[in-house]
């Protein structure tokens, strides 16, 4: 999968903290921004969001481009619903081939890797003859699986991304999903490292995991790893081997 944070809000952090200073300033949120003080905002952004304020985040918004995630991913990823989201149809692409995500334990089974790819060989050849026959995309995509590979972009403000984070991050969400939103926090930390700075499953920002009997028991290796994230690239092996 590719993931690329394609555009953000100018100055999220210096947006948020302004925002957040209205709310008690007797000075209006003109004069904040053109005095504006990084170290004090900052300051602002996380004392406020540590009270639980998080609707002062809601004025950062970020539009992630995502390549080549099944349709299984993006099906859970369009539960959330405080988003706005646009994706490759199937309706109106008519596809040359079929391109498909293989699961990782697919992949490592020498003998399920051999079925899983001659059922998607037939389901092409299927859809192909279907084309053939002059049935229209929108109906010779029925046979598509689960595994279909699938482009979308996503926008969520930073409110819904914690949220996000906090369910998808976690090693309870499946390890699909869970690497889009793994790759989307490396992404958004580089961007709005103070906003993000407590970000990843909810066991980060609680310090104990809610998930109760179906807790990964990793509780430490999780809380060290996202703690020290700084939102480079080849972070994410560390953070897709916490799932191994
Ligand atoms: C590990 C895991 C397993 C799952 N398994 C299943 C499953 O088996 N079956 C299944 O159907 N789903 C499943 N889901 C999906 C899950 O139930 C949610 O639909 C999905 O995670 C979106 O979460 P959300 O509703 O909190 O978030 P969002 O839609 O992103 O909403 C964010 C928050 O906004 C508020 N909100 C949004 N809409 C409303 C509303 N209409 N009314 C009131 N408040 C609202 C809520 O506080 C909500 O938490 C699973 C999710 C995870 C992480």
């Amino acid at each position: 999968m590719r993931v690329k944070l394609i555009s953000w809000t100018p100055n999220p952090e210096k947006t948020v903290a302004v925002s957040a200073y209205t709310s008690i300033s007797s000075k209006g949120p003109i004069w904040r921004w053109d005095n504006y003080d990084p170290e004090n905002g900052e300051k602002m952004i996380r004392n406020v969001t540590g009270y639980g304020h998080h609707s002062v985040i809601e004025h950062a918004t970020f539009t992630f481009a995502v390549e080549g995630v099944s349709r299984a991913c993006t099906h859970q990823l369009v539960r959330h619903r405080i988003a706005s989201y646009t994706q490759q149809s199937q309706r109106y692409v008519k596809f040359k081939d079929l391109d498909y995500v293989t699961p990782p334990k697919i992949e490592r089974n020498e003998e399920a890797k051999k079925v899983f790819d001659e059922t998607m060989k037939k389901l092409a050849e299927t859809y192909q003859k279907l084309i053939d026959l002059g049935i229209p995309p929108e109906d010779a995509r029925f046979v598509f699986p689960n595994a279909a590979k699938s482009n979308i972009v996503i926008t969520m403000n930073a409110r819904e991304l914690l949220h996000f984070f906090g369910l998808r991050c976690c090693l309870r969400a499946q390890w699909e999903i869970r690497e889009l939103a793994n790759r989307m926090l490396l992404e958004v930390k580089k961007v709005a490292p103070v906003i993000f700075e407590n970000a990843g499953p909810r066991c980060v920002s609680l310090g104990f995991c809610p998930e109760g009997k179906f807790t990964c028991g990793k509780l430490k290796d999780v809380l060290e790893t996202y703690k020290n994230l700084e939102g480079r690239a080849e972070e994410i092996e560390k953070l897709k081997s916490l799932g191994d």
